[in-house]
């Protein structure tokens, strides 16, 4: 992981390396080692809108803060800049902290980045985090699996192109556990998605929002009412939204839990 880049300019600069760094769901705790390391260590990060000012603050004092900001509503910088950005810093010989919420290859555009980066003959090191999915449930008490609920969970986009054609059939239904990314905006048409494909209208569902945070709340209702539940509870992103049977589990999970707490 420290090995100092080898690489140099035509002028002899020598090349940084783009460091993809997963941040996790918010809670600075849930940081790999080495992503704390990285942030602590830092002279440049570029960050998107998820990663939590708490983490931001654990870079040194001098470290140069930059916002690339992706949140669905205030996209303020469009992905080839981003890419753009990277290199150009690596390329200038600065090595380059790249923090994302969650983890860099779910749904964050990590392999655009990597593969700017290499053709660019910038080296590229990529740190896991944990994904909002892995968090959600965990802060939530609701296990994706479950070996009386589920033994298949899928991670889906909301924003996928042409979501309604997608082949939704297969995701959720009995044994299996849908989880929604960026979700919010399509809750309603995914729902009616689901239904028109088969899954009951009273499958139960829970919408978690800022999971991991101080601020978190988690919704439980049932697919036919999903739009309702966002709309009349007033979810704001980032909310991660869990469908199938798990997410009805939770008493006898607490339960569960509270009696291993104890022994
Ligand atoms: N790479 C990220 C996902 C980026 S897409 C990851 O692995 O988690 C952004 C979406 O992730 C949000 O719209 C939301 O659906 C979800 N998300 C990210 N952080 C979240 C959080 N703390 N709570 C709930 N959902 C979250």
């Amino acid at each position: 992981m420290n090995a100092p880049a080898s690489l140099s300019t035509p002028h002899g600069i020598p090349i940084g390396k783009v460091w993809l760094v997963g941040a996790g769901p918010g809670d600075p705790d849930l940081l790999t080692l080495r992503a704390a390391r990285l942030v602590m260590a830092a002279r440049v990060i570029v960050h998107d809108g998820l990663v939590s000012p708490s983490i931001l603050s654990m870079a040194p004092a001098g470290a140069q803060l930059i916002s690339v900001a992706k949140r669905r509503s205030r996209h303020s910088m469009p992905q080839d800049d981003i890419n753009a950005l990277l290199v150009r810093e690596a390329l200038s010989g600065r090595d380059v902290v790249r923090l994302k919420g969650g983890d860099p290859f779910i749904f964050g555009r990590g392999g655009e980045e990597a593969d700017a980066c290499l053709a660019a003959g910038v080296p590229v090191e990529v740190v896991p985090g944990i994904s909002a999915a892995i968090g959600a449930g965990a802060a939530a008490l609701l296990p994706l699996t479950h070996r009386d609920a589920a033994s298949v969970v899928s991670f889906v986009s909301g924003q996928c192109k042409g979501l309604t054609d997608q082949n939704w059939a297969g995701l959720a239904g009995v044994g299996r556990t849908l989880v929604i990314y960026m979700g919010l905006a399509t809750a309603e048409t995914i729902a009616d998605k689901l239904i028109a494909d088969g899954l009951a209208p009273d499958t139960p569902l829970a919408v978690v929002e800022n999971a991991t945070r101080p601020q978190m709340r988690v919704l439980r209702g049932a697919l036919a009412e999903l739009g309702d539940l966002v709309a009349r509870e007033g979810v704001q992103s980032p909310a991660i939204i869990i469908i199938g049977a798990v997410t009805a589990l939770q008493p006898t999970a607490l339960r569960h839990l509270a009696l291993e707490a104890q022994q």
